[in-house]
């Protein structure tokens, strides 16, 4: 079962595809955790991705992330399917990737401005585990992560003036794939603005998996 979470930055897809993964045994595959673990290892390429991309809320370019993508989809725990989350996010992206592989169902998470901002700025994240933490999923003790205790951190790019960047950069050249994907017939859209059990719920009766 190959499937695509879409949706704007905040909409919980990183949540969701972390559930999916576990409940379908398919490997989570985030191309922005791709890119921070990059960074994180001082990897140049990362690093620069950071500097110039990223960090200030815009895109890294195509070529760079479809080969990261290809290279990814490659490895052996994908064969059996997967779940994307954050790529493809351009048009050209969406068509690379239909070159490497045959996508089954592209989950459209839709949600408010309004509930996004609240959300990324109050997102939390282990740096050990990466789990994530918000005004949904609040951690037991603050600041320390349930699951590891490692400490929890707020992505640099979830600066308010950098979502808002984020959130124009979406639009202007994420949603045209929504209309890509309806044309294949591959468009499930997902109310977002639900607790996160539900949606969950939703995701797995519209992949056929309740
Ligand atoms: P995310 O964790 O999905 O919000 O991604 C964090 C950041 O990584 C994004 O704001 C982009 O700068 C970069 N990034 C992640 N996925 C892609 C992609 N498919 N294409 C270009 N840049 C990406």
């Amino acid at each position: 079962m190959n499937l695509i979470l879409l949706g704007p930055p905040g909409t919980g897809k990183g949540t969701q595809a972390e559930r999916l993964s576990k409940k379908l045994n398919i490997p989570h595959i985030s191309t922005g955790e791709m890119f921070r673990q990059l960074a994180a290892e001082c990897n140049p390429l990362g690093v620069k991705a950071k500097d110039d991309y990223w960090g200030k809320g815009n895109l890294v370019p195509d070529d760079i992330t479809i080969k990261l993508v290809e290279e990814r989809l490659a490895k052996d725990d994908c064969k059996n399917g997967y779940i994307l989350d954050g790529f493809p996010r351009t048009i050209p992206q969406a068509k690379a990737l239909d070159k490497i592989t045959s996508i089954d169902s592209v989950l459209d998470i839709e949600s408010s401005g309004e509930v996004i901002i609240k959300r990324l700025t109050s997102r939390r994240q282990c740096v050990k585990c990466k789990k994530i933490y918000g005004i949904d999923v609040p951690p037991r003790h603050e600041g320390i992560c349930d699951e590891c205790g490692g400490k929890l951190e707020q992505r640099d790019d979830d600066k308010e003036e950098v979502i808002r960047e984020r959130l124009e950069v979406y639009k202007k050249q994420t949603l045209p794939l929504t209309d890509y994907y309806h044309r294949q017939g591959k468009l499930i859209k997902i109310n977002g603005e639900q607790p996160i059990q539900k949606i969950l719920e939703d995701i797995l009766k519209a992949v056929g998996k309740n």
